[in-house]
């Protein structure tokens, strides 16, 4: 299909390399211009209305064109474009963020620091973990254990986290000193027989022996989201975050909790690692700390992380890391309006309320001959089909049937996103119940279709 020339389509083939696309596939067929968005939906540039069943990219979770954001950035536009937060500066809106931050955060944090982007906060963390051991006087403690099919980021080093082979491949990555242990996926990963419980006791024990294989005095830190999310939404096996915080606290490794998708109420609690029991040393949240209208990002730590951290920067004369950007005052007065958003509709409350339809919803698949597995917690959930329901072989080529399922379900009306083979959803968190149903149903159709078009 042939842009016209001079088109807006044609235009952007012509000049923009996009990300996580198929350039030559994006040469061929050109992009889907979206011109507009109004609460859950977003409008193409032919006028046709789409669900946005992604919340953008698992982030908008206060939907689009909410006045309250707008209002808060023009105001702050005005008040102060642009400051900075280096050589003891401050402007108020992140004052006040990081006092809010630290108050709700999970676990028992002390401390916030700023980026614009998941990524960077992941990237903070472990450059922070580094001199937090350096400063203890333990240089050989470096090493961060992510997991296969984890997602933290694109960035050098958190890409090199990031555990999904296209992210690495001829990138180079990853880098020296991070290793992956195995993806707690039970479904996939469980031997014949073996419990939920079982499973996750093996996760731990590879997981400590991992640890043990590399020396636990060269091990400074884990990774995980709570619920892996571009990984193939991913839950994890009931006992998994205990038995695997027991193996951390055994050999004196950090757990870093990347919240980054999970965060501000996705799974029916404010935290992932409240729904899961998880109290990590630090916390990574990005996405919807702002409902994504504006970049902003935060990396949270224990303040006996921070204590060893600060003694280092007096060491050293200061602490040198921070980005242009690290506490953008409009950022964080979009991301302060954002959480009195949040705690005006009680966000965590009203995604439980929520969850069953899009849960059950979904579940009613389960049976469907394409579906090998339907899963997900709170508003998040993926629909997982094979090539064969009794083998749960996947299909060959990886990715196709998937894409085909994505351009079904937007055909439909209904933006979702194919991660290979996998059909992830994730709405804003402003949804009403009947659209979560027209995404059910969206999506049921579209199996089907796809259904007649594999056989
Ligand atoms: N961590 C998680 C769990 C993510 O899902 C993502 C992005 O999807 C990132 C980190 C990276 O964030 P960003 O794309 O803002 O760099």
């Amino acid at each position: 299909m042939g842009q016209r020339p001079n088109s807006p389509a044609a235009r952007d083939v012509a000049y923009h390399l996009h990300p996580y696309t198929n350039a030559r596939k994006h040469e061929a067929e050109g992009p889907l211009i979206i011109e507009s968005g109004d609460g859950v939906t977003v409008t193409d540039d032919s006028g046709k209305r789409y669900i946005e069943g992604l919340a953008g990219l698992w982030c908008t979770s206060l939907g689009f064109g909410n006045e309250r954001l707008i209002r808060a950035a023009e105001q702050q536009m005005r008040r102060l474009a642009y400051y900075h937060s280096f050589a003891h500066k401050v402007p108020p809106p992140v004052i006040e963020l990081s006092e809010k931050l630290i108050a709700m955060a999970p676990g028992n944090m002390g401390k916030v620091f700023y980026a614009n982007s998941g990524s960077e906060a992941n990237d903070t963390a472990i450059k922070l973990v580094w001199y937090y051991n350096n400063a203890l006087g333990r240089p050989g403690k470096k090493k961060i254990i992510s997991r296969q099919r984890a997602y933290h980021g694109v960035t050098i080093a958190s890409a090199s986290l990031t555990g999904l082979p296209y992210n690495h491949a001829d990138f180079d990555l990853p880098i020296e000193g991070i290793r992956h242990t195995s993806c707690p996926h039970y479904w996939r990963g469980a031997q014949d027989g073996e419990s939920e419980e079982d499973f996750a006791t093996r996760m731990a024990a590879d997981l400590e022996q991992l640890i043990l294989d590399e020396g636990p005095e060269t091990v400074a830190a884990f990774i995980g989201e709570p619920v892996m999310g571009a990984g193939g939404v991913i839950t994890p096996p009931r006992t998994y975050w205990r038995k695997v915080q027991e193996v951390l606290k055994k050999y004196d490794v950090l757990l870093i909790a990347d919240e980054v998708i999970c965060g501000f109420g996705r799974t029916g609690d404010m935290f992932g690692c409240e729904t899961y029991g998880i109290e990590p040393d630090m916390v990574t949240v990005a996405k919807a700390l702002s409902s994504a209208y504006l970049p902003i990002s935060a990396v949270m730590m224990r303040d006996e992380v921070y204590q060893a951290i600060a003694d280092n920067t007096k060491k050293i004369g200061t602490l040198g890391h921070g980005f242009t950007y690290s506490g953008h005052p409009v950022s964080a007065a979009v991301a302060l309006e954002t959480l009195k958003i949040y705690d005006e509709m009680d966000i965590a409350a009203r995604a439980s309320e929520l969850a069953p339809r899009l849960q059950n919803g979904l579940r009613r698949y389960a049976d469907h001959p394409l579906v090998g597995e339907v899963r997900g917690i709170g508003m998040i959930a993926a629909v997982e089909p094979v090539a064969n329901k009794a083998t749960r072989a996947p299909f060959d080529p990886a990715g196709k049937v998937g894409a085909q399922l994505d351009q079904r379900c937007r055909a439909h009306g209904v933006i979702l996103r194919n991660l290979g083979d996998t059909l992830a959803v994730c709405p804003p968190l402003v949804i009403e119940e009947e659209q979560v149903d027209t995404i059910v149903e969206v999506i049921g159709k579209a199996l089907d279709e796809t259904w007649e078009w594999v056989r």
